[in-house]
Parts: C-alpha cells; structure tokens; sequence
C-alpha cells in the first residue's frame, strides 16, 4: 500500500501555490522540494488547485452528551437557567445509546468540517450519573485515529459541604471510568468559593487537568477567576488549567480586569470563549444596553493569556444554533470579539491545541499531516464564506470530503 500523497497546486497561507508532499503520516516536502522528493514518483495524488490548505482544528470546549437535543428539551426561555433545567428534565431520555448515537452524528460533522481533536464535557450529576460520560468514554475509543476526543467529567452542583458528598463521590466515579479533565459549574454551588477549591484539589488529586465553567453571567458580582487562578498556582498545575466562559470578565471595570488577566497570566490558566452559545444565552432581559456575553478577548490577549475559540453547545437547549464548524466560530470571533482574520483561525486551531495539551500541528515540514483543505482563494474568504466544499486529512489519510455542485443561471446580458 502507498503509503505517500502529493497535495497538488495547494494555496498556502503566503498565497502562494506548491505541492505538498505527505509521508509517513506526515508533511515531508512542500514546493521544490517536494517535487524533487523521490518518493513523490510512486506518490498517490490529489489536485487541491482553487483549496486554502490549513491546519486541522481542535474544538477546545464542546458538550457531546447534549448535542442535538434541541427538539426534545426546548428552553422556552432561552436562558442559561432554562436551559439547565430543560437538559435536567430530558435525563431520563438519555440513556448509553441516545449520547452515544447523537454524539456520534455531531462528531462525524466536525471530522466532515475539519476537527480533528474535540474536548467534550459531559454531566456528572444526580439523574444522569456517569452514565452520558461512559459513553463518551466508550466513543473516544472508537474515533481514535481520527478525533483525538478528550472527556471532562463536568460535575454536577452541588460539590461542596455535606449536600455536595453525592457529586464528589460521582466525581471519584468519573476519574474511575477515565475522565480525562476535571471540570464543574462553581457559579451554581451553594458556596461557589468552596467548589473551586473542591474541584482544583481533586483535579490535582487524581493528576489531571481541570477546566471549569467559570462566571458565566454578566453579573459583575459573580467573580471567580481571581480565585481560580491562586488555586491553579497554588497546587502548581500551571499550563494543566483551563477557564472556560469567564463571561463577568468582561463586565469588570478595566483596572480589575487587567489585573486579573495577569493573574491568570501568571498562573498559566487558559481561557475558552464560546462567543455562539454567550451571545444567544446571556444578556436577555437587557433591551437596551445589551451586553456582549463574551469575555474580555482583547484584554487576555494583551497580557498573554493563552484565549482559544470554541462551540460550547450544538444545536441543544443552550444554542439552538451551531454548525459545528471552527469557520463559523472563527467568523464570530472576528464579528463579536473584533480578532483580526488571521487571529480569529488561530484561536481555533494553533491556540486550541495548546489548551488541549496537543503538539501544534502546520503545513510545515515535520508536522503530523492533520490538514484541512477548503475551496477559498485565501484565508478571509475561507472564514468569510465557510465552503462546505472541504477535505481533511488525519495522520495524512483523507478521512473526510465534501462536494459542492452550484449553477446559478447568468443575469442578463449587459446593454450594447
Ligand atoms: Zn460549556
């Protein structure tokens, strides 16, 4: 079996055009050098001319157990609040199967867009127990080799004091079973401070990374970073911890929010932004000066946070919306969170690796050859019109493809 493919006449990100040359698994050769590469001779081949050829995306921040449930539990009152009562009362739909089928579906759409790592969250709670998690877990197992999937045990609230003892001993299940990450919900605890404290230290304990659902809420007073970032450098799991909404960063006067950006800066925390899911759930109830429901972007990237770009919910009672896809969320990091194009695609590919905790991946010589290739002249275009017409290439195999046919009748001609 060949085990070399020559990418043809791809349009790299300079704008130029070069053949690329993968082998083993991985780029080779680009350009002259891939032309003049022996092993291009005997080399399956696959004209990419009119295809930006990029780096596969990572999905930092996705929720596969609720994926696709929007019909089945409607969130009448589109808030967060709504929505965690809507998934609560459709628990006991939610057995093995259901997760696994529905989960399956959202995750052969990714890998169809161009996601070739997801980190997913799944509730860990009373009504569901670890049930929608084992299922994940099972799932990761099967897409191996093709979406390197990572499974957050989200705990479910409480966690602290003697109401929590149920959810810590969940918790302990989840680890158990293989939970990759540590995660929860402190903002719904009955002692948010204390569920922090709970959730680091048992990530900590069982040698994992955490990545919590941090102020989701553009209430000001709902402010737990400060204190995520002391107990992430406190128990030295700098670069292992990841802050995912951070919404009520963004309603901070800008003295205390820069500070606390060098806090987290410090600390080695990263930060998630789910720009779909916060603009359509936060902010109702606010018909004139609406907020924004994303955290402060421009501030975290000033001071060096690591910020990646993420999905958070598909088509469930959080967001009814969501085509699983990094050029949508790219396109509404640059709308919404005012990142240059270029800066944007980052945050959903170099940027989420990096909070995954997965080596970079580039169009570069060396680089494991999880690519994407999308008919765009140029990057912009490529997240301005978001093609369906797509390739992806995991470990240097296509693994998925998309054809788009389009005749549109010409208009009139133009008058002598
Ligand atoms: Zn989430």
């Amino acid at each position: 079996m060949i085990d070399h493919l020559l990418l043809e006449r791809a349009t790299l990100r300079d704008g130029g055009t070069a053949d690329v040359l993968i082998a083993g698994g991985r780029v080779a050769a680009l350009g002259a050098a891939a032309a003049a590469d022996p092993r291009a001779a005997g080399a399956d081949r696959l004209d990419l001319a009119g295809y930006q050829l990029l780096p596969a995306a990572a999905e930092p921040h996705a929720h596969l157990d609720k994926a696709l449930l929007a019909h089945r539990a409607p969130n009448p009152s589109g808030d967060l609040t709504g929505a965690v009562n809507a998934v609560r009362a459709a628990y006991a739909t939610m057995d093995g199967a259901d997760v696994r089928t529905r989960a399956t579906e959202a995750l052969r759409t990714a890998l169809a867009h161009g996601y070739t790592a997801v980190r997913t969250h799944a509730d860990v709670t009373e009504g569901i127990g670890t049930r929608s998690l084992r299922a994940l877990t099972d799932l990761r197992a099967r897409a191996s080799g093709l979406i390197d999937l990572q499974v957050v045990a989200l705990t479910g609230a409480p966690v602290s004091g003697a109401l929590g003892r149920h959810n810590r001993r969940l918790l302990a299940e989840a680890v158990e079973a293989g939970a990759d990450v540590v995660g929860g919900a402190p903002a719904l605890d009955l002692n948010p401070r204390a569920a922090v404290r709970i959730l680091v230290a048992a990530a900590d304990e069982a040698g994992l990374p955490v990545d919590l659902h941090l102020d989701e809420t553009t209430d000001p007073e709902m402010f737990l970073l400060r204190l995520f970032a002391e107990e992430v450098a406190g128990r030295g799991l700098s670069g292992r911890a990841t802050a995912s909404h951070c919404v009520s960063l963004g309603q901070q006067d800008p003295e205390t929010c820069r500070e606390v950006c060098r806090a987290l800066a410090d600390a080695g925390v990263a930060v998630v932004t789910l720009p779909q899911t916060n603009l359509y759930l936060q902010g109702r109830g606010r018909p004139t000066h609406t907020p924004r429901g994303l955290t402060a972007v421009a501030a975290l990237r000033e001071t060096g946070v690591l910020v990646a770009g993420g999905g958070d919910n598909w088509r469930d009672p959080f967001n009814p919306l969501g085509r699983i896809d990094p050029f949508e969320t790219a396109s509404l990091l640059v709308a919404a969170a005012h990142l240059p194009v270029a800066d944007a695609w980052d945050a959903v590919t170099a940027r989420a690796r990096a909070v995954l905790g997965l080596p970079p991946v580039a169009v570069a010589p060396g680089s494991p050859a999880d690519l994407v290739a999308i008919r765009a002249a140029d990057l912009d275009e490529a997240v301005a019109a978001a093609s369906e017409d797509r390739i992806v290439l995991r470990g240097g195999k296509v693994v998925a493809r998309t054809r788009v046919i389009r005749d549109v009748v010409p208009l009139q001609e133009e008058a002598p």
